[in-house]
């Protein structure tokens, strides 16, 4: 095989540039599970072995909740879609390689549908118009799929007639939601809801368990993968009854109750509170009687836990891409579990997580998951075990006595270099680092802590980028 046809996409899409979803489509998939194994050997190598990243059998219409945006072009002609990656016009899509293709033909048909019924689609600029978003949900397992016409008002004549037509079309449509967004707003679902047609939600089946999805949920968009990294990460913490764990950042409560199967008690956090409520019925409905869900912000719930004595022997943690907080990190180290398996949808801050969580524990696996192939996301789960008491990393001691704060796991000024260059696009020098850091009382190294009066002659940190040093210094926590 030659070099490009190694690197070129046969299957490459035509939309691509115009959507910008999918970053890695013009390499083959092989070749893209090649670049992601070496951005996880960059970033995580470090802290241990990269297992081979588990990829997709098949890698194509994994996607099984599709949105597509609502409008016409110039000429009045309908047109469905993705918007143009950083704008608010709407790419016409018929198919896509990585949505669900029952989805996709759906949406085609009701864009279809449209003239016959006199329906309007929503004007961002005018405000006028009904259609705004399609979305189509379907149960991976169970094949139901929901359909939800999001509109702008709830006024919508030919509603019946709609709804059967378009059933007619898709028989193995199970229901159909008109949510009403009335707001001028980059949201795409409203607050309200009308069913018109089955039971307003679908169920579908992940690692044995039943979910009920409704438009709102959370849930997991590849489940194929889904099923794969939560297997592996239940198999990274070998549970049995005598098992107390947190499901932190639990979602719709997914990892806490696979792992409720096998262990005796489950805790699961989580700050939204309609996730938390998903995950309360989902428990009901699969019968789980040993899993509690709390909705909080995790970092503050592991605090309490810790200040009232509790613990737990293995806390399963999924955050955000934005990572966890310094203070989840710092009650996690208090409450020390026997293990912490770190589920993680950005190897970036994941890498910063882990510079912190590794004072008191050992990196002994680490696993990527290919969730989303033809895009440059990549998933980890890494188990950590707690280090035997002598080979914890000694905090500094007395460091209150110091005019300075010391924090073990703060970033080098290589690492802000780097990052701000990437995030900001700026070159800055490690004099300017330390004077940035020196104004929030941060330790600075001693070739550079010297007061201004001293060495006046100093170039000064300009605005713009003390702003992105501070920046930095956030995002590797080290101020607040
Ligand atoms: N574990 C779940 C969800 C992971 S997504 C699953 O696999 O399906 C990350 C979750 O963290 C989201 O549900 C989000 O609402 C939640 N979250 C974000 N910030 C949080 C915080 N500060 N405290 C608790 N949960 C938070």
């Amino acid at each position: 095989m030659s070099k490009s046809t190694f690197r070129t996409n046969p299957d490459a899409c035509p939309l691509a540039k115009k959507c910008g979803g999918c970053q890695l489509q013009n390499m083959t998939y092989e070749r893209q599970l090649k670049w992601k194994q070496a951005r996880e050997e960059i970033l995580l190598g470090r802290f241990g072995r990269v297992g081979k990243i588990i990829g997709m059998d098949n890698p194509y219409h994994y996607r099984n909740k599709v949105q597509a945006a609502f409008g016409r072009t110039k000429g009045g002609k309908y047109i469905s879609g993705v918007y143009q990656s950083g704008t608010h016009r709407i790419v016409n899509v018929d198919s896509c390689m990585i949505e669900d293709e029952t989805a996709d033909s759906i949406t085609v048909d009701i864009r279809n549908m449209l003239p016959a019924f006199r329906i309007m689609t929503y004007d961002e600029d005018k405000r006028t118009g009904f259609l705004r978003h399609v979305l189509i949900r379907r149960g991976f397992t169970t094949g139901e799929v929901m359909a939800v016409l999001v509109a702008a008002d709830s006024y919508f004549p030919m509603k019946k007639k709609f709804t059967a037509a378009l059933l007619e079309r898709h028989p193995e449509i199970t229901t159909i939601v008109l949510n009403i967004n009335p707001k001028d707003t980059n949201l795409v679902l409203g607050d309200r809801e009308e069913v018109l047609y089955g039971k307003g939600y679908i169920e579908d089946e992940l690692c044995g368990l039943r979910f009920a999805i409704s438009p709102k949920s959370f849930y997991q968009i590849n489940p194929v993968q889904t099923e794969k990294l939560y297997a592996k990460a239940i198999e990274y913490a070998a549970l049995d009854k005598d098992t107390t764990v947190i499901d932190a950042y639990c979602g719709i409560g997914t990892i806490g109750l696979a792992a409720a199967k096998t262990a005796g008690q489950v805790i699961g956090v989580e700050l939204n509170r309609d996730a938390v409520h998903d995950a309360i019925s989902n428990a009901k409905r699969n019968s789980m009687k040993n899993i509690r869900f709390y909705c909080a912000d995790a970092g503050d719930f592991m605090d309490d836990m810790v200040t009232q004595g509790e613990r737990a022997d293995v806390v399963f943690m999924d955050p955000p891409r934005s990572g966890s907080s310094r203070k989840f990190i710092d009650s996690l180290l208090n409450m020390a579990p026997e293990k912490v398996v770190y589920i993680s949808c950005n190897p970036e801050t994941l890498a910063r997580d882990l510079r912190l969580i590794t004072k008191k524990y050992k990196v002994q696996k680490i696993t990527p998951v290919d969730m989303f192939p033809h895009t440059h996301h990549i998933e980890t789960v890494v188990l950590l075990v707690k280090l035997p008491p002598d080979d914890v990393i000694k905090v500094k001691p007395d460091v209150s006595e110091l005019p300075v704060s010391i924090h073990d796991g703060d970033a080098t000024y290589d690492e802000i270099k780097k990052y701000v260059l990437s995030h900001h696009g700026l070159k800055v020098s490690s004099l300017y680092i330390s004077q940035v850091k020196r104004k929030f009382g941060l330790k600075v190294t001693e070739a550079y802590n010297k007061p201004k009066s001293e060495n006046s002659h100093q170039p000064q940190c300009p605005p713009e980028k003390e702003k992105a040093i501070i920046n930095a210094l956030k995002y590797f926590k080290m101020i607040d």
